[in-house]
């Protein structure tokens, strides 16, 4: 079994805040559109902290860091800037961003156009389809943030993700890429296609996918317990995955670790959700593995040491004996 202790990781994975501009309906920073926080902190990590957590040293054996993470944009974290300038002067890394991109002026995003940066927009169509998923971003700022850093010879990638009502639009999305000279347009379809939408307060507002569900428009409050009640580990649930599964662990064959806005490490984005307060499926079965886990307040070394105990709960038979659920769903063999 692969084992990743804190010399040979060579990539990590940082959420830098846990605040944005967006409210993406299938993200976990609320509820389809509803405002809920279901236990995530409001918090985010400072130049300082990053500093704190790798060490200089520990830098030169990274290659490759992405800003991203579960609950966050990049493009709100007040130090972001100056995180990425430590990356650049102290490593020889690459570095990913990926960004709803709405957010700051073109002068701002100008300041990351670097041959060692990709950054990638989240472009989900034109700009009458656009904030459909992307609600409360703007298509003509995303764009113009994207053009600065284009014209000041950085990289640029449209990410798209395709639902019911923009994949018409991709072969012009690509094309419209092209003209802007963006260097990649990248398609990112992981099933996000069918939701009721609600307002802030949780009042029905559209469907994204197919009109409706049967039963009609369900109440947003029915669909939410439902959500926070369906995982149970100590019974025996219907789920529809084979537990007996071998798990490849991505993390560990990328040598790759996450970060969370609060400072705790994880293997992965998948089980830092923060599972000692969110309530998310599978987070209590993650939540009595870890230990000693925050690099604000231990050292790295000590942080992954809990990556054994999840290890070694991969080898159990099913979810009701341990396995975890998260795992499971994101990296079974198939
Ligand atoms: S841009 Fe990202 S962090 Fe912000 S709401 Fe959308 S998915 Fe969530
Ligand atoms: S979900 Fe589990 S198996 Fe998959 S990358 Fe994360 S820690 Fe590894």
């Amino acid at each position: 079994m692969l084992m990743l202790d804190i010399n040979s990781i060579r990539s990590l994975h940082i959420e830098l805040t846990t605040r944005c501009n967006a409210r993406c309906p299938m993200c976990m920073r609320n509820y389809r559109g509803y405002s809920y926080n279901s236990g995530y902190p409001i918090t985010e990590l400072l130049l300082e902290d990053i500093q704190k957590i790798f060490s200089i040293d520990f830098l030169k054996q990274i290659r490759h860091v992405n800003f991203n993470g579960n609950l966050g944009d990049f493009s709100n974290a007040k130090d972001a800037l100056k995180i990425v300038d430590y990356f650049l002067t102290n490593s020889t890394s690459q570095i990913q961003i990926e960004t709803n991109g709405s957010a700051n002026t073109p002068e701002w995003w100008a300041q990351l156009a670097n041959r060692r940066i990709t950054i990638l927009f989240a472009l989900d169509g034109l700009e009458d389809t656009h904030s459909t998923y992307r609600i409360d971003t703007n298509w003509n700022k995303v764009i113009a943030n994207a053009k600065s850093v284009i014209n000041n010879n950085g990289n640029a990638v449209w990410k798209f993700i395709p639902f019911m009502h923009n994949k018409h639009q991709i072969n012009e999305c690509k094309a419209l890429a092209k003209d802007l000279g963006f260097t990649d347009f990248t398609l990112w379809d992981q099933g996000r296609n069918q939701t009721p939408v609600y307002s802030r307060k949780g009042e029905f507002e559209y469907w994204i996918g197919t009109n409706g569900w049967p039963g009609g428009i369900p109440k947003v409050t029915d669909l939410l317990n439902n959500h926070l009640s369906w995982f149970d580990p100590s019974i025996k649930m219907s789920i529809d995955i084979d537990e007996s599964s071998r798990l490849n662990c991505i993390s560990m064959q990328n040598q790759e670790i996450y970060l969370a806005a609060d400072g705790s490490i994880y293997p992965c984005c998948f089980t830092g959700f923060y599972p000692e307060t969110m309530h998310q499926p599978g987070n209590s079965q993650i939540k009595p593995m870890i230990k000693n886990n925050n690099a604000l307040e231990y050292p790295l070394s000590e942080c992954v040491e809990w990556f054994t105990t999840l290890q070694k709960s991969w080898d159990l038979p099913d979810i009701m004996s341990g396995k975890p659920y998260i795992c499971l769903n994101t990296c079974r063999s198939r």
